[in-house]
């Protein structure tokens, strides 16, 4: 029998949750916004009327406000996103043990076990939005179908509060219409790569052939003809399933530009104290370093880097990120973001396997002073031990932005 996976999207999530907190601004146009004074100044997410009225997310406040004048801006509130997401978790739970979420507000939900106790999919399917809605007041789109890449689909086809089936028999005539971007992993420069030769739509990908597909994007390639063809087999992970780091990172917008080396190696020391408190807590070492700088222009470049010895001294990864800002940055324009991402990780044991002589000791120094450092920050707080450098910064916004956690890999 075929498998039968349910994708779960919770509708408007943000802005949904402050309607449910707040229950006076139902049918209003409300948007959650990121604080102004630090330049983070962008609709995170929208209820269904500022929608309708243009509001998109990602668009600058002002902009919005422009385009619907009794918009209600308000701030997120992380916490309770983060408590109604397990909620909802929970009420998944009691249909099967695997649930696998990805980002915040969505799931996978492998139910082939559970029909002969709940009924078919989209019965499942019926049941959940349902259940959430009289539950917690939020509404979700459920997509069904027989692999991840349709539920996924599926849940984007009709919303809110809606499930939509995409079965064996009817994905020729729902899926292969829709353009190409609608399909997991597919990006702007996937996109544009794939229009370049006719391929516009998820049909196009399987007429233009799995060898073709490989020759232009390789192993993503053969995965994008396999989501198209119906093909993905891919697992939904246990619901205790923690998905491995692949990179550890921390990025900033000034509150006011940088215009020279000295404070970008300031701020680069800054985000990288942050990562080797990350790596510290994950028990792994950085292989490679990764920055990304974002110019007054709004172009983003990132660079990277192969460390000589894995680390996770802040020191060491900060001056890789500074050497890598010097060879490659040019200041042509002042620097508005930076971000300094640990990359190549792998954990504290296998990299002191790696080494010998000289940059064992490095690295075993590196660790000594971190390890102290780390005991009396926790102690103490953040800035009871803090490298001179970084003194006197008046150009870090009070609230740093962390990483977005970022929708996992999918497991075959
Ligand atoms: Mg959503």
């Amino acid at each position: 029998m075929d498998r039968c996976i349910l994708h779960s999207d919770l509708n408007g999530f943000y802005a949904s949750v402050e309607i449910v907190r707040d229950p006076s601004l139902r049918g209003k146009p409300v948007a959650v916004c990121g604080v102004e004074s630090d330049r983070h100044g962008i609709v995170l997410a929208k209820s269904q009327e500022a929608a309708r009225a243009g509001v998109k997310t990602g668009m600058v406040n002002w902009e919005a406000r422009r385009l619907c004048p009794g918009l209600v801006c308000l701030p997120p509130h992380f916490d309770d996103y983060l408590r109604y997401s397990r909620i909802v978790r929970r009420i998944y739970e009691r249909y099967t043990d695997l649930v696998e979420p990805y980002g915040m507000d969505e799931c996978f939900l492998d139910v082939s076990g559970s029909r002969a106790l709940f009924g078919d999919g989209v019965c499942i399917a019926e049941n959940i939005r349902e259940t959430v809605k009289a539950e917690t007041g939020l509404t979700v789109s459920v997509g069904v179908s027989f692999n991840k890449p349709f539920a996924k689909l599926g849940s984007d086809l009709k919303k809110p509060d809606a499930v939509t089936n995409i079965s064996r028999e009817n994905f020729r005539r729902i899926v292969w219409p829709m353009p190409v971007e609608s399909l997991l992993y597919v990006g702007p420069a996937t996109r544009r790569k794939l229009v370049a030769r006719g391929v516009r739509c998820v049909g196009d990908i399987v007429r233009y052939g799995e060898e073709n597909m490989s020759a232009l994007l390789g192993k993503c390639g053969r995965q994008l003809y396999a989501f198209a063809a119906g093909h993905d087999r891919s697992r939904v992970m246990h619901t205790d399933f923690a998905a491995p780091i692949k990179s550890v990172g921390h990025g900033l917008t000034f509150t006011s530009d940088l215009y020279d080396d000295g404070e970008v190696g300031q701020m680069l020391l800054f985000l990288a104290q942050d990562v080797e408190h990350r790596l510290r807590t994950a028990a792994l070492h950085a292989g490679g370093v990764e920055l990304g700088v974002r110019d007054t222009d709004l172009a983003v470049r990132q660079y990277q880097r192969v460390l000589p010895a894995s680390t996770r001294s802040a020191l060491r990864i900060a001056e890789a990120a500074l050497e890598l800002f010097r060879e490659n940055y040019g200041w042509r324009r002042p620097v508005r973001a930076l971000t300094v991402r640990a990359i190549r990780l792998s954990s504290a044991e296998e990299s002191r396997q790696c080494l010998l002589g000289p940059a064992e000791e490095q690295l075993c120094r590196d660790e000594t002073i971190g390890a102290a450092v780390e005991g009396v920050r926790s102690r103490f707080g953040k800035w009871a031990v803090a490298p001179a450098a970084l003194l006197g910064m008046e150009k870090v916004p009070g609230a740093t932005s962390h990483d977005v956690i970022l929708p996992g890999q999918m497991y075959v």
